[in-house]
């Protein structure tokens, strides 16, 4: 079969999926069901049975600036053709150079240098690493914990599990392969609400008990994302910082949901107006269109690592810096230095306020939240995934509930007619459901 023919070939085998190909978070006895997916372009998807979908998932907070993109895309391809991949180690390449260059001009001034990475996952690791490497420098290698907030996510790697809520995660499965951290409550004052100082009486005595044993603080700011869908206040995060300068411990911000806008400012630590010491970024950072993360650290950091006895950063994996995902990154990033994300995001936000205000008040709704383009409704216990997977694509719409929330995080291109259709399936499935009785033991990120 020629290539041509393979790309205008919808047929999807789905028995042999189901046989043979693991998805997220799904067992092979009785899988989920997977729809096929054949092209998308703008904000739909179109299934192998010609079905059009309207994305509300923007692929997991991933494709911000909709399918198919032309600048994307092209920049892609040209790419490919003169340089797809090369080992990083002894080599650099024009796409690297320069998107290090706009990660540079776009964070916070303290963070000047940058370690590419292949996933979030990993990028959640190599954070890790680092602030235990900086400790080694600085002669304080007993600082080889990590405090970090329940109801957080950080990824499915060792030691990022290790940073994930300790009972939606997967720490009692592993046994001492994962590494135990140090857990304060999650953030309760919310995000657009007053701020009750109360609340970090217990981080606060764990800094002070434990400051000794701390590497860092590893947070999500402002928003925990697949632990939970919590918005919380910006006063908590400077109050963090304030906290690690007191007791000299490494703030990490884990910004790979939250990066680019999605939150209503560009990163989610504007909001509190703080920088961090070390900062991971993913996502979207390729707008979606192929794996590539980022940690990113100040020269203090990268001076202590490089003072510490291995003398080195001991990371380096076979397709770090992939010139094809960074020249996506490029592409998409030039796409959000237009600044019309700013808009459409403030758009979304209003829009979303104004139509899931009144779901508050269906039976099984216990909470509406809304933070830039994020919409979320919380329900009053777990949900059944495939089930509702299946009302939302009769309605049109691609949109997958996990534990008790029903949300959405839209491609930021998405016209109001369109996420008028998101926010009506929503409701629609939402006031329409008949909840099981039991919760499930694991929140699936699925
Ligand atoms: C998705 C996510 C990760 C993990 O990224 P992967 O690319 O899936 O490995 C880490 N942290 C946060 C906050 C995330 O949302």
């Amino acid at each position: 079969m020629n290539s041509e023919k393979q790309m205008n070939n919808p047929f999807i085998d789905h028995d042999f999926d189901k046989e043979h190909l693991w998805h997220p978070y799904t067992s092979m006895h009785n899988p989920l069901p997977a729809y096929g997916v054949v092209s998308a372009e703008g904000v739909e998807l179109t299934l192998d049975n010609g079905m059009k979908l309207i994305d509300g998932t923007s692929s997991w907070w991933a494709c911000v600036h909709g399918y198919s993109h032309p600048n994307i895309v092209s920049a892609m391809q040209q790419q490919t053709a003169q340089l797809s991949h090369v080992m990083f180690g002894g080599l650099t390449h024009r796409p690297a150079v320069e998107l290090a260059r706009i990660l540079v001009d776009m964070t916070s001034e303290r963070l000047t240098k940058v370690f590419l990475a292949d996933s979030g996952s990993i990028a959640v690791e190599v954070a890790m690493k680092m602030a235990l490497q900086y400790w080694q420098g600085r002669d304080k290698p007993n600082k080889q914990k990590i405090l970090t907030v329940k109801s957080g996510y950080h990824g499915d790697t060792f030691a990022a599990m290790s940073v994930c809520d300790p009972e939606g995660g997967m720490h009692t499965m592993f046994g001492e392969l994962v590494t135990e951290q140090l857990f304060a409550p999650a953030p309760t004052s919310r995000f657009a609400e007053s701020f009750d100082a109360k609340e970090l009486l217990p981080i606060s005595n764990m800094f002070e008990d434990n400051h000794q044993q701390i590497a860092a603080v590893l947070i999500e700011p402002i928003m925990q994302g697949a632990g939970g869908m919590r918005f919380y206040h910006p006063e908590y995060l400077s109050a963090l910082r304030k906290l690690c300068d007191k007791y000299d411990v490494l703030l990490i911000l884990d910004e790979i949901a939250t990066g680019f806008g999605r939150t209503g400012k560009l990163f989610g630590y504007e909001h509190a107006n703080i920088e961090a010491d070390i900062l991971c970024l993913g996502k979207a950072l390729t707008g979606g269109y192929i794996s590539l993360a980022a940690t990113m650290c100040s020269d203090e950091v990268a001076e202590g690592v490089s003072d510490s006895p291995a003398g080195v950063f001991m990371h380096g994996p076979t397709f770090m810096g992939n010139p094809l995902a960074c020249t996506a990154a490029i592409a998409s990033l030039e796409l959000i230095n237009q600044q019309k994300w700013q808009n459409q995001v403030a758009h979304i936000e209003s829009q979303l306020r104004a139509e899931l205000a009144d779901a508050v008040n269906y039976t099984h709704v216990v909470d509406v939240r809304v933070l830039g383009a994020v919409g979320v409704l919380e329900m009053s216990s777990t949900l059944n995934t495939a089930e509702l997977q299946q009302q939302f694509v009769d309605l049109g719409v691609w949109i997958r509930p996990f534990s008790n929330l029903i949300y959405i995080m839209p491609p930021y291109t998405i016209s109001s007619e369109q996420l008028t259709q998101l926010t009506r399936a929503m409701k629609k499935v939402a006031s329409q459901l008949t909840l099981p009785s039991h919760r499930s033991q694991f929140i699936s990120h699925g």
